[in-house]
């Protein structure tokens, strides 16, 4: 009799187009028996408390910064980014797991608040529960920073993780189960889980107490909509259109240094990757020569070869070049490269100006080695047009006198002054945006109450004669209660 195959996909090396390697594509009934044991194994996980959780996680760490050659090869074959490159993104999400490991018990301490003048008898506190099961979906473009940002958090908190990597980088997502299996104290407490869409589709509703999705603005609406049919929460993290802003009085060398990087490197593949420069007319010029200089020394190869890779996705190519195509007939100008800088599986940098606001261009995420420099004649301006956009993740401002004015102006999750991209290095601060960037917060204290649940608990510590939730209430107690509400006038706190 015929055994029946289970389905199958491959992953590939972008810039060969080589198969890289071959994963189950597992049904949704597969993804349900995976949160059931997932489940059993919250109550034992949350039970161990932070100290032995901290342990885990810490060598978990370990483990991973001794193997850092292993799985920063095995991320610059999936994606095609330079080993060195997927070493940085290894040494980021080391630091993350290793914050999140300290300062969970912290985090999560009861808070004892203030009853009010009227409940004075009473102790308010509000303990932090785990949630019990948290599912994550990852992207390819940082296939173990971003992940471990949702992963190490929620283990941290005492949940257990099903984890979807991308399709494009499911042997990175094997590598975390596996090697954090070689240090957990019993089985299922991070499972990963492989397939195509309908699987990360399955896990939405298979009844995980919370999904933490990382990815396009396109898939985000579809995941919340398949979340809301189970009532299950979400943390939305997207894509961006980032604005740099630079003042006249920025360090220009710094600032064109760190934008063009932030714009190319990695492909152009990062979510908070300059996108759109709006700089001060005074020193425009002067911004665009040293970027275009800078430009011409860097360039797109396989690893070992170029300063960035290729297009991870191969589909992405074509958003790319119709963003290109469309700026240069709304009006703009190509300072360095243009179309035929577009040789899949590569881009070569493309330096964009004065492109038209409404261009496709300036209001669609590229995620391409491409940057817009616009003019404009003010902070004001500059302020305005960065807000003008349905994209609210990052942004980056040049000034050495004006960058916090500047940066208190700006719709968006988070503001680098001065730097770029540092905001998701430093673990102590949440990381996410606003608008079509998605909505909760992963990193820092904020990232760890997502999968989390608040429980208050309110205790009477003494009886008093005034029993205000009672039948046996009395007309003068009332009339005592509304005396003071006139006199206190509400400031009972
Ligand atoms: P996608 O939205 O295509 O995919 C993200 C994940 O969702 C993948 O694991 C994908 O699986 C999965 N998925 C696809 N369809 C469904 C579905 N119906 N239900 C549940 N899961 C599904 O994003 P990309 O992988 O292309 O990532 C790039 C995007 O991510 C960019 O827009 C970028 O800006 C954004 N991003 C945002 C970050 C942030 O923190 N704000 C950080 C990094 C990236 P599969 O691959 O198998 O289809």
């Amino acid at each position: 009799m015929a055994t029946k195959r289970t389905p199958s996909f491959d992953s590939h090396n972008p810039a060969t187009g080589e198969v890289a390697g071959t994963y189950p594509i597992m049904s949704a009934k597969q993804v349900s028996e995976i949160v059931a044991h997932a489940r059993t194994a919250s109550a034992q996980w949350q039970k161990l408390g932070f100290s032995a959780r901290k342990k885990v996680l810490l060598s978990w760490s370990n483990v991973i910064i001794n193997r850092i050659d292993q799985i920063a090869a095995l991320i610059s074959l999936e994606t095609g980014k330079p080993v060195g490159d997927a070493k940085l993104e290894v040494s980021i999400a080391v630091g993350h797991i290793g914050w999140a490991a300290r300062h969970a018990e912290e985090i999560m301490r009861t808070a004892y608040r203030a009853p009010g003048l009227l409940l004075s008898n009473m102790s308010a506190t509000v303990q932090r529960s785990p949630l019990g099961v948290v599912g994550v979906i990852g992207p390819w473009n940082y296939p173990m920073f971003t992940p471990v940002g949702s992963i190490t958090y929620a283990l941290a908190a005492g949940n257990t993780v099903v984890f979807k990597p991308s399709e494009y980088t499911p042997g990175v997502g094997m590598w975390l189960e596996e090697t954090f299996n070689e240090v957990a104290p019993f089985a299922d407490v991070l499972t990963t889980i492989t397939g195509l869409g309908e699987t990360g589709g399955a896990l939405c509703t298979s009844g995980v107490d919370k999904i933490s999705f990382t990815g396009s603005t396109r898939t985000a609406k579809i995941v919340a909509a398949q979340c809301a049919t189970t009532m299950t929460p979400v943390v939305l993290e997207c894509g961006g259109k980032d604005p740099v802003i630079v003042a006249v009085d920025a360090n220009l060398e710094r600032a064109v240094d760190a934008t063009i990087w932030s714009a190319m490197a990695n492909a152009g593949q990062s979510c908070i990757g300059a996108e759109r420069v709006y700089v001060d007319e005074r020193v425009a010029d002067k911004f665009v020569e040293l970027a275009v200089q800078l430009a011409e020394t860097i360039h797109a190869g396989a690893p070992g070869d170029g300063n960035y890779g290729p297009a991870t996705m191969p589909s992405q190519i074509k958003v790319i070049q119709s963003h290109i195509k469309s700026a240069i007939k709304d009006g703009g100008r190509c300072a360095y490269g243009g179309p035929e800088s577009v040789k899949p599986p590569f881009v070569q940098p493309v330096i964009l100006l004065d492109v038209p606001e409404d261009s496709a261009a300036m209001r669609e995420e590229t995620f391409g080695p491409t940057i817009i420099i616009n003019r404009v004649k003010s902070m004001r301006e500059a302020i305005d047009l960065s807000n003008a956009s349905s994209y609210g993740l990052g942004a980056n401002v040049w000034s050495k006198r004006q960058g916090k004015k500047i940066a208190a102006e700006l719709a968006c999750g988070m503001v680098a002054i001065n730097s770029t991209f540092s905001f998701a290095a430093v673990a102590s601060v949440p990381f996410g945006g606003v608008k079509d960037s998605g909505y909760g917060r992963v990193h820092g204290p904020e990232g760890l109450l997502e999968y989390t649940y608040a429980r208050t608990v309110v205790r009477t510590r003494f009886n008093v004669p005034l029993n205000l939730l009672s039948f046996k209430r009395k007309a003068k107690e009332e009339k005592l209660v509304i005396t003071l509400t006139r006199w206190l006038k509400g400031r009972f706190g």
